[in-house]
């Protein structure tokens, strides 16, 4: 479906173009910082919990275009979530972008599910995920380099 496909990479261009909250949030109640070795991909994501609500989503860093288009999307998606809420939408979209949807309403998130035929651009898609589940569990730092290296040093 050609046509999908443009539409998919429009929205991915778009938020790579143009990031949402893609700003510092110095009254965070939670971070963590991402980091995809294999693609040089460095996010951190912030979080400011109102309650069980998240009131505010932020993050920055660089990276390829799908990582800062997903990071831009998933602060979107996350905004006003309650913790419950984005820990579903967490693996809803793990389960798109690694080609197993769950048949979730996922929006204009579902512009990722492209990735699904590249591994490599399946960890690009999900770091920012990641970073922000490693905020929402208490922070630290999350990696994409599963079960290999120390985890990144946020540098
Ligand atoms: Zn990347």
């Amino acid at each position: 479906m050609p046509d999908l496909d443009e539409l998919y990479q429009s929205i991915i261009l778009d938020h790579n173009r143009r990031p949402q909250n893609f700003r510092d949030l110095p009254d965070a109640t939670a971070h963590a910082d991402g980091t995809n070795p294999l693609c040089g991909d460095q996010i951190s994501v912030w979080l400011k919990f109102d309650g069980d609500t998240i009131a505010d989503v932020t993050f920055r860093g660089q990276g390829c275009a799908i990582s800062k288009a997903s990071a831009s999307m998933m602060t979107q998606a996350i905004k006003g979530k309650t913790r419950a809420g984005a820990e579903k939408m967490f693996d809803d979209v793990h389960a798109l972008i690694t080609g197993h949807p769950t048949g979730a309403d996922l929006g204009s998130l579902k512009a990722l599910s492209g990735v699904s035929k590249f591994p490599l651009r399946v960890k690009c898609a999900s770091l920012a995920w990641h970073a922000m589940k490693a905020a929402l569990e208490g922070g630290g730092t999350a990696t994409t380099d599963d079960g290999q290296g120390a985890g990144g040093n946020g540098a």
